[in-house]
């Protein structure tokens, strides 16, 4: 499968030189030149496959010959080492609960996916190394320094606001060791990512073989695909049409989903449930892509102003917008009403949701009123209660038992190395 840049002004590139770049030489994003179909039969016979079998399937067209089968195979084992349950929730509502992985976030399927894929690239080259440069607001850290510890030939390097994330965040980014290097930053998110960017801008650092780890790359991004096909399998008996509401920031994983349908996976619609942070569903009124600072909300995974993967939607629709609101919604809400939203399904069905989750759940309910009796809906829980546990407990009024996989890191050390301005940053990479 060969990748050509959204911003059409660099060569076309294999899934292997995708991945080790990140974003292409013009600055543009990554995309397939085909999406092929799946066969009717794949989905015929669905429920008799293995979440493995259904992953292989999924992505064998994106990799090509470039990973021999054993070892794409070994990859999505690896990568999918836990549960995605389909939880009902209310009548026709159901839960797809992606945080069952080690860091308790979504983002576990993709940075285990795409650590390995890069760690099978390394496999030979025994001096030279890639470095992922990752800035983090909290909860992509956690997920990228766990899945990427000991990959062979990977060395990453976490940049986060010193005292701007969560404790349990700070403790999964900074106990690991090994590979993993944390950078507390004397700033907020944005100082972080600004150094992140120039980084990678930097002819002085070209030789250090940096990339990213955000959904912008295409093996973060494209394995996010697989659980749309584990709740389809899941469901598939009852017959209904299949809504999926997803909480969405950058808006990756929802295009993971556009992906999965375009490959023939029967889902009636998407909606794209938003904070106040409402660039796509004001896009969504006037056809104007007008991106706006971003905005600090409870829902903190989801603070972006200007989503990266929205080009990638785009280009999938052609920019025909009659199809796209066929097929797409996007609704935003509030902090009080996403707070409102948790005591609700908390109280109604004994649901404990984290902010994120209820996002998805309010802009979910919001289309199911347009649609007929045959449909279900399912909201995508992007992560544990546990992680935002600062809002949950005295939303709810309830204390959350802390699980294994937690408690193990609280107990570790934190190493961190205090920066403040970019000359520090280059001189730690040097
Ligand atoms: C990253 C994240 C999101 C947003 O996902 P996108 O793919 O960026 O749209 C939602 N919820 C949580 C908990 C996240 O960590």
């Amino acid at each position: 499968m060969k990748y050509y840049s959204l911003n059409h002004n660099a060569p076309n590139v294999s899934f292997e030189e995708a991945v080790i770049q990140g974003l292409a030489s013009d600055r543009g994003l990554y995309f397939p030149e085909n999406i092929s179909p799946l066969p009717a039969s794949f989905f015929d016979t669905i429920e008799n496959l293995s979440n493995e079998d259904i992953a292989f399937a999924a992505i064998q067209q994106f990799v090509g010959d470039e990973i021999p089968t054993e070892k794409l195979k070994e990859i999505i084992a690896e990568t999918l080492c836990f549960d995605f349950p389909v939880v009902p929730v209310e009548n026709g509502i159901y839960s797809l609960e992606l945080f069952h992985g080690p860091t308790m976030a979504f983002k576990d399927v993709g940075a285990r996916f795409m650590s390995r894929c890069l760690g099978y690239f390394n496999r030979d080259k025994k001096d030279s190394k890639n470095t992922v440069l990752v800035a983090t607001s909290g909860d992509t850290g956690g997920a990228v320094a766990s899945g990427f510890l000991a990959v062979q030939g990977v060395e990453v390097i976490i940049l986060y606001p010193s005292g701007k994330v969560s404790d349990i965040q700070e403790k999964q980014l900074t106990t690991l060791g090994q590979n993993i290097k944390a950078l507390e930053v004397d700033g907020v998110f944005d100082d972080c990512q600004d150094m992140v960017k120039k980084a990678f801008l930097d002819q002085d650092l070209k030789h250090k073989g940096l990339t990213s780890a955000n959904s912008i790359n295409i093996a973060r991004w494209l394995p996010q695909m697989f659980y749309f096909f584990f709740a389809y399998k899941a469901l598939k008996s009852q017959n209904k049409k299949l809504v999926f509401s997803c909480p969405s920031g950058n808006f990756g994983n929802i295009c993971a989903g556009i992906i999965a349908k375009k490959m023939g996976l029967p889902i009636h619609h998407f909606v794209a449930s938003t904070n106040v942070n409402d660039t796509v569903p004001r896009f969504l009124v006037d056809g104007e892509y007008d991106p706006n600072p971003s905005i600090a909300t409870i829902s903190n995974a989801m603070d972006v102003g200007n989503p990266s993967n929205f080009i990638r939607i785009q280009e999938m629709y052609q920019n025909d917008l009659a199809q796209f609101k066929k097929d797409f919604s996007s609704y935003s809400f509030s902090d009080a009403e996403t707070t409102v939203a948790m005591q609700h399904i908390y109280k109604n069905n004994g649901y404990i949701a984290e902010p994120h989750g209820a996002v998805g759940y309010l802009g979910l309910k919001k289309e199911l009123e347009k649609q007929d009796e045959n449909t279900i809906g399912i909201f995508l829980e992007t992560a544990h209660p546990i992680k935002f546990l600062d809002v949950v407990e005295p939303a709810l009024g309830v204390t959350l038992p802390i699980p294994p996989q937690i408690q193990a890191v609280m107990h570790d050390e934190k190493v961190s190395t205090k920066i403040k301005t970019y000359e520090e940053l280059k001189a730690f990479l040097d």
